[in-house]
């Protein structure tokens, strides 16, 4: 069995990675001891992602539809990520008091900005709507302090209610949200819940908006295709019982998955802005305007972890690459290797592809537990002490998303472009995490505290 040939797209940024890793060598980045391991992340393909992105929906949208896409901002939490995607057209959607304060951190307007947590306080709700940032509303505890707020709210609020279309789980059960029993949105199809609904909105004229996202990562295109379909029909229905287009906004939510196989982009927006266009022909009639909310998509294929092999040595006749990337960048692929494999790539001590006969080996990271495998029998070229590893397509929620076990700092974030004669050129997105700030962080201004108690 042959594999396909590689897109010129996909090659093109497996070659620029690839000069990207010896760079980070040869100039240090990535060498000392202080920085046994870096997070490259390439710039081009970052624009190149959002650009694919405006290109898909604009091709199937009326032609003067209003589409606000966003970037889920938990997917890389860096705030100069978040000015590039601004730069690029992009808004923000944010979780958090901590996002929120990102998104504003890399000046994106409240206008262009979302807010979907589950768990908003009345300050946090306060606040938004002050702001103007718009809100969907998780559930009716929530909706009941809305009704308390907007009223002393002034401005024209932006809300929506999340509902959870129940059309149930993909791959990943952690990350499927359209469950029966998902702990996200109001439930659409228990039972009495759609007419509830219906009625919360005729009894509200300041809920313009409605929003799904039936998961991330391992979810099939037709099941985030049928959640949208679901959701356009409720707003609809909505619509026709209120005599007038209250609703005008749909928030399609994210949840475009990534393929980690290959260097390949699949499946592209392309694909799925048809689908949706297929699957509910009333969604780009120019109706509604649009909210998307995609994060890993964006992200994922633009990021590359870099580690220094510390050690290699073996154990009951497996080989096993001592590294410094572990889960420390990449909890889920530690803690849930089955669903969340990733490519490794090696490279010699001078940042070079490491080539030669495959060896079945584990490559482990420097945590303190024995479970810290980012890849398990895997065959590579036989990893020995001073070459490097490469994690690849870890973009989104990896090294922007670091666990602090061990007391483990954050890797310097880099991110890189090349010129035309393919120099290398790096920036500094996020700086090393010093051993000082982990001591602050850990509480060191109290040192004294237990003892005084
Ligand atoms: C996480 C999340 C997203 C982004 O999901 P991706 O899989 O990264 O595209 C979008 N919307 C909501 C509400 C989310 O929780």
């Amino acid at each position: 069995m042959s594999a396909d040939p590689m897109s010129h797209a996909a090659s093109r940024a497996a070659h620029r990675r690839d000069l990207a890793v010896r760079a980070a060598v040869r100039s240090g980045l990535l060498g000392d001891d202080h920085a046994p391991v870096v997070a490259l992340l390439d710039t081009a393909s970052v624009r190149e992602a959002a650009r694919e992105l405006h290109a898909a929906f604009r091709e199937v949208a009326a032609p003067d539809q209003h589409v606000l896409h966003t970037f889920a901002v938990k997917a890389a939490s860096l705030v100069p990520v978040l000015r590039l995607l601004a730069a690029e057209g992009l808004g923000c959607e944010v979780a958090s008091p901590g996002e929120l304060a990102l998104a504003r951190a890399a000046g994106v307007e409240a206008a262009r900005t979302v807010l979907d947590s589950p768990a908003k306080t009345r300050t946090e709700l306060r606040e938004a709507l002050a702001a103007g940032v718009a809100l969907n509303a998780d559930n009716p505890g929530e909706l009941a302090r809305l009704d308390a707020l907007v009223p002393c709210s002034g401005s024209a609020p932006q809300v929506g209610l999340r509902v959870n279309p129940q059309v149930g789980a993909g791959a990943i059960g952690a990350m499927s949200t359209a469950t029966a029993t998902s702990k996200f949105g109001f439930p659409l199809r228990d039972p009495g819940a759609r007419e509830a609904l219906v009625r919360a909105y005729r009894e509200r004229p300041w809920l313009t908006r409605l929003h799904a996202h039936v998961g991330s990562q391992g979810i099939p295109l037709e099941l985030m295709a049928e959640g949208v379909r679901v959701v356009h029909a409720l707003a609809e229905e909505v619509n026709a019982a209120a005599g007038r287009r209250q609703i005008d906004t749909l928030d399609l939510g994210g949840g475009l998955p990534v393929n980690f196989a290959s260097d390949e982009t699949s499946p592209s927006y392309a694909t799925y802005a048809r689908l949706l266009a297929d699957t509910v022909p009333g969604l780009f009639d120019g109706s509604y305007h649009l909210v998307t909310e995609f994060g890993r998509s964006l992200l994922a294929k633009a990021g590359t972890v870099v580690a220094r092999v510390e050690y290699a040595k073996s154990a009951g006749g497996r080989h096993i690459a001592v590294t410094h990337a572990g889960a420390q960048l990449a909890v889920r692929t530690v803690f849930a290797p089955d669903a969340w494999p990733l490519r490794v790539a090696a490279y010699d001590p001078k940042g070079h592809p490491k080539t030669g006969a495959p060896v079945v080996q584990d490559v482990a990271g420097p945590c303190c537990f024995a479970g810290d495998l980012v890849a398990r029998e895997r065959p590579l070229p036989l990893l020995e002490e001073g070459d490097h590893t490469a994690l690849l397509d870890t973009g989104a929620y990896y090294f922007s998303t670091p666990f602090a076990y061990n007391s483990l700092p954050r890797p310097g974030v880099y991110g890189f472009t090349l010129t035309e004669d393919e120099t290398v050129s790096f920036t500094t997105v996020r700086e090393p995490q010093s051993l000082a700030s982990i001591v602050t962080d850990s509480g060191a201004a109290h040192a004294d505290a237990l003892l005084d108690a």
